[in-house]
């Protein structure tokens, strides 16, 4: 028994560097897969409990306007490439576009581009069922929003419901090491305000505060917004239409996540890069991913279909005006 456990808390360990070292597919259904692993997922309650040293770092500007050009940037991030791209590949671009903001993503430390986008086609391939990895009807708020995230049987990326993306190289290594990325950010965060603290002191900026506001505080939120989309946004917010799940609108969440609140419409028409269908459904994400492809670097926009607006496809009567 003690061997065991050692084994599982050094198996952990080496997880933290090597996300797929010792991975097998979760074939039973133990219920000691469905637990949090508190040694693994120990460097997420870190970055929890770093938030905490702001009582005793304080705040400045820089540090503050970093944390939300952070928050924006990696919101973006997620949403546009995580999830749009990678997840349902609803527009086109190049290898080393593509990889750049997998890059980017990865700063979220939301784990790989490839275990993120996996796990969200099984969100909607068995949303709101026993199979769905965070179903808020299934398994409750807690456990849809942040205790699947933290459970054994969730750590490992099935790479067989992202094999069109596996086959990159560059991809696979940072699915791997995903926390490469984040770390590197924490760094450089941390060594920008401790060259700021040397050389503008005016400005009242140190290194640690640049770690604990634009890393620490930054990431935590940037997550619970995420989250608050597998949680949330099956609970709180009106459908548009019968998708057989729970999924809602929510134009509260749709602010704090760039786009994605609009999730009943997302769950109807995944395939169309805009989640927001009407000029009232602010979608950030998708007026950013229109500059992209207006610059030619990403192209091929899935647009919405028109079935969406035909008033006999949608649950209330609310007479709607297409978008224009
Ligand atoms: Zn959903
Ligand atoms: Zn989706």
């Amino acid at each position: 028994m003690m061997k065991t456990n050692i084994a599982k808390f050094t198996t952990s360990l080496v997880q933290w560097i090597d996300a797929d070292y010792g991975h097998v597919a979760p074939v039973s259904d133990s219920e000691e897969l469905d637990r949090i692993n508190w040694v693994r997922c120990s460097p997420f309650i870190v970055l929890h409990l770093g938030c905490l040293a702001v009582f005793w770092v304080g705040w400045s500007w820089v540090a503050l306007n970093t944390a939300i050009a952070l928050y924006l940037v990696r919101m973006f991030a997620i949403t546009g490439f995580y999830h749009r791209y990678f997840a349902h590949r609803t527009f086109s671009i190049s290898r080393w576009g593509q990889f750049a903001f997998a890059v980017l993503g990865a700063s979220s430390a939301q784990r790989g581009p490839l275990w993120w986008a996996a796990n969200h086609r099984d969100h909607h391939r068995y949303s709101d069922t026993s199979e769905d990895p965070h179903s808020p009807i299934r398994y409750g708020f807690w456990r849809s929003h942040a205790g699947w995230f933290m459970s054994t049987r969730h750590y490992g990326t099935e790479y067989r419901r992202i094999q069109d993306f596996a086959r990159f190289p560059e991809l696979l290594w940072l699915n791997r090491f995903d926390k490469a990325v984040p770390v590197g950010l924490a760094v450089v965060l941390y060594l920008c305000g401790f060259w700021l603290e040397l050389f503008a002191p005016s400005l009242g900026v140190t290194g640690l505060q640049m770690l604990v506001w634009g890393f620490a505080i930054s990431t935590t939120v940037l997550f619970h917004a995420t989250a608050s989309i597998n949680s949330l946004a099956h609970l709180v917010g009106r459908p548009r239409y019968d998708t057989g799940d729970h999924s809602r609108n929510n134009f509260f969440l749709a602010l704090l996540t760039l786009g994605e609140g609009w999730h009943n419409n997302h769950h109807k028409f995944m395939g169309c890069t805009r989640q927001g269908f009407y000029w009232w459904e602010i979608d950030l994400t998708y007026y950013g991913l229109k500059f992209l492809s207006w610059t030619g670097l990403i192209w091929g926009l899935k647009p919405v279909p028109a079935k969406a607006y035909d008033p006999a496809e949608q649950l209330s009567s609310e007479h709607l005006a297409p978008a224009s």
